[in-house]
């Protein structure tokens, strides 16, 4: 990266505090750029925060980081996030609500992890395993990006994928990780996520997911963050603050949601879907028969993860209490409805879970990303001024949201030294 050492053009206005905002801005000012942030809302962290209520660290939607994620680890060290990691692998909830565990196969294979996977799975679903496993074993998993864009249920079906598999396990883990109850993810997706999953295990930090956000915020020194501060229009020049303030800059930054984007800018042409959930939170003093897993359930439910937290991550719940979590797909499913469901999976009495609170979020993931991949770092509009950021632009998860900050800091780092050698785009071309 080109380290700006004049003080000429240097200004950055970072809108959006989500991660990759904070990534993008944490990227400029370690190279020099003066930065400022500003927030819409009253914390950083987006859509990853936690809110502490009675004890208990709830998570605004229930969600997991991955070890091996490497844009994490390129941000922060995954130690100082004292990570309380998951069991490997899943259980599934099936239609008759009997639990089976599905084994994630360490590295280097074991003679008895083969035997396992001989036990569990059909011929052709080993021969599937195979056609994928080149994918899934090489060492960067952003290289999964570079295969056609075709939904994972027809990349499994092509595989060979046995209809028991996908149904069974493919399915419910799709539900599970992308709020997507049809396979139709793209499966470089999720070859990205399995080739994750792979290498490190999937953690929660022990005092929730809004210690990620922090650590990376810990690096942008004496930036000015502006947080409750919504911007209604941006310029090459400017951006607007509602209340009529306008904050001035040579740079800016756009890490928000695409939605959002549309409505600010009036580009059109960006894919603003998004799949939504809830996170229904329940509190429990039973024992209950879950260990550190995650249960996905099976498609004919509404729900689509169940975990114990506290059992993963002591810290979550007050003494002798344990914090359940259930997500569900969309915004419709009921408490009465969730805490059923997640009594039955976990052999218990519905009156032994207590709501303690629910989240709902409408924009969680974006249906199509990519977009930086595709080409369009930057508005047309907006003459190399004003670069975007956000999940949208790289994957729908932590790492491709951090990927995108940095992205971002580098094109306006690149945009940054070529205006200072001479050659920058002229304004409004
Ligand atoms: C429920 C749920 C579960 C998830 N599970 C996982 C998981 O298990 N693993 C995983 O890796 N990923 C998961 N994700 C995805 C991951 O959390 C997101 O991809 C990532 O946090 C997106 O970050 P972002 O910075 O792109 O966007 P956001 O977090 O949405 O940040 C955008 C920010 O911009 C601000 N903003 C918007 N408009 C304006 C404006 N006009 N002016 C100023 N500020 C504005 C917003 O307030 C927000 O703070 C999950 C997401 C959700 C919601």
């Amino acid at each position: 990266m080109n380290t700006v050492k004049s003080n000429g053009q240097n200004r950055v206005t970072v809108v959006g505090a989500g991660l990759a905002g904070l990534a993008a801005a944490a990227y400029l000012k370690r190279n020099g750029f003066q930065v400022t942030i500003v927030e819409a809302s009253e914390r950083i962290g987006g859509l990853v925060t936690t809110d502490l209520v009675d004890g208990f660290y709830l998570d605004r939607g229930f969600q997991v980081a991955l070890k091996a994620y490497p844009e994490l680890r390129r941000m922060v060290r995954i130690d100082a996030l004292t990570p309380r990691a998951f069991a490997r692998g899943f259980e599934v909830i099936a239609p008759d609500m009997s639990r089976h565990p599905v084994e994630m196969p360490r590295r280097p294979f074991s003679r008895g992890q083969f035997l396992d996977l001989l036990a569990n799975f059909s011929v052709a679903d080993l021969g599937c395993m195979a056609k994928a496993a080149p994918r899934l074993l090489r060492h960067d998993p952003q290289t999964a990006f570079e295969m056609p864009n075709q939904p994972t249920g027809d990349y499994l079906r092509g595989c060979g994928l046995s209809e028991r598999t996908l149904e069974g396990v493919a399915r419910p883990f799709l539900k599970g990780v992308f709020l997507d109850d049809q396979l139709q993810t793209p499966a470089a997706m999720a070859i990205f996520v399995a080739h994750n999953f792979l290498r490190g295990s999937a953690f929660v930090p022990s005092t929730g997911m809004a210690e990620i956000p922090s650590l990376v915020a810990q690096q942008l020194g004496n930036s000015n963050i502006r947080l409750g501060a919504e911007v209604l229009s941006v310029s090459d020049e400017s951006v607007a603050l509602a209340g009529g303030e306008e904050i001035g800059h040579d740079y800016a930054v756009l890490a928000i949601k695409p939605g959002r984007l549309a409505t600010l800018t009036g580009e059109t042409g960006i894919d603003t879907r998004c799949r939504s959930t809830s996170t229904h939170y329940f509190a429990s003093e039973v024992d209950f028969a879950a260990g550190k897993t995650v249960l996905v359930a099976s498609s004919n439910t509404p729900v689509a993860t169940i975990a114990v937290m506290d059992l993963v991550a002591p810290s979550y719940a007050p003494k002798g209490a344990h914090l359940v979590s259930v997500s569900s797909l969309g915004m419709e499913t009921s408490d009465e409805d969730a805490a059923a469901f997640a009594a039955d999976a976990l052999r218990t009495e519905k009156a032994e879970l207590s709501h303690l609170r629910t989240y709902r979020i409408d924009e969680a993931l974006p249906v199509s990303f990519g977009e930086g991949r595709a080409g369009r770092p930057y508005f047309r509009a907006f003459s190399r001024r004003v670069y975007l950021a956000g999940d949208f632009m790289e994957n729908p998860s932590i790492d491709g949201a951090l990927r995108s900050g940095r992205l971002a800091a580098e094109a306006v780092m690149s945009a940054r030294w070529k205006s200072h050698r001479g050659d920058a785009p002229p304004r409004n071309s």
